[in-house]
């Protein structure tokens, strides 16, 4: 796949030189086989891809300057930048000692909607063509997706007009569905579910009608609500939305 500035995230390839370097796969077919879970991982979403893409930049901006790259680091400045808080502006200062303009990487760092764009669009990617024998389902989840999504969007909104949470910042909100395990823990992505055809490896002879629904709404700054229904396997989904 290439990709000559269909986007700015195409741009920002070009610009950060994203395709050299320590791997062989240009990074679109990384993007959609992470986003697909087809390579060895199993399957991630908008949010997941768009911080390891915005990871990219920064590393390669430390990269340029001669600045350490071990994960840890990046992770953890990468939180300070994009937190807004104190020790933002420490890190902008060191940053800046070592000759990178934070602000400038910080500028350039795509949003949710950018990736969600990028891989449907530029690249014309899509979960439900691999999995076309099983449109209605994925149709119908993902229009209970999309009423819930705009649901909170008009709640936030609200909030935000009450001052409960600062308008600044354009925010997203991503809607997901996991299914949980009745009996321990453990969650996991629809996706990923429907890719190993089982919820949980420690419970999987329970029988499903226990097993429960949930939906994730998450914000763009890693707060997150969440609720859980019980939901009879047979029974349709119905999201009361
Ligand atoms: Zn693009
Ligand atoms: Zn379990």
């Amino acid at each position: 796949m290439t990709n000559t500035a269909c986007c700015k995230v195409g741009l920002l390839v070009d610009e950060y030189d994203l395709d050299s370097g320590e791997t062989t796969d240009d990074i679109d077919d990384q993007l959609v086989s992470r986003w697909l879970g087809t390579g060895r991982q199993s399957s991630v979403g908008y949010r997941t891809l768009t911080e390891w893409f915005n990871k990219r930049l920064l590393r390669h901006a430390y990269e340029r300057a001669g600045r350490t790259t071990i994960s840890a680091r990046i992770d953890g400045d990468y939180e300070a930048l994009t937190a807004d808080g104190i020790e933002k502006m420490e890190v902008v200062d060191e940053l800046a000692a070592d000759g990178i303009d934070a602000e400038a990487v910080l500028d350039d760092m795509i949003s949710w909607s950018t990736m969600r764009n990028h891989l449907k669009d530029c690249l014309q990617a899509s979960k439900e063509q691999q999995q076309a024998d099983t449109d209605w389902e994925r149709e119908s989840i993902e229009i209970a997706r999309e009423r819930s999504t705009q649901k909170v969007k008009e709640a936030l909104k609200s909030f935000k007009s009450k001052g409960r949470i600062e308008d600044e910042q354009d925010v997203e909100v991503d809607v997901r569905v996991q299914l949980c395990c009745s009996e321990c823990p453990t969650r996991v992505p629809l996706d990923v579910a429907l890719n190993r055809n089982y919820v949980c490896p420690d419970h999987k002879s329970i029988a499903p009608e226990d097993a429960e629904r949930s939906i994730e709404l998450a914000g763009n700054g890693g707060d997150s609500f969440h609720w859980s229904t019980s939901v009879h396997h047979r029974q349709e989904p119905s999201f009361g939305l």
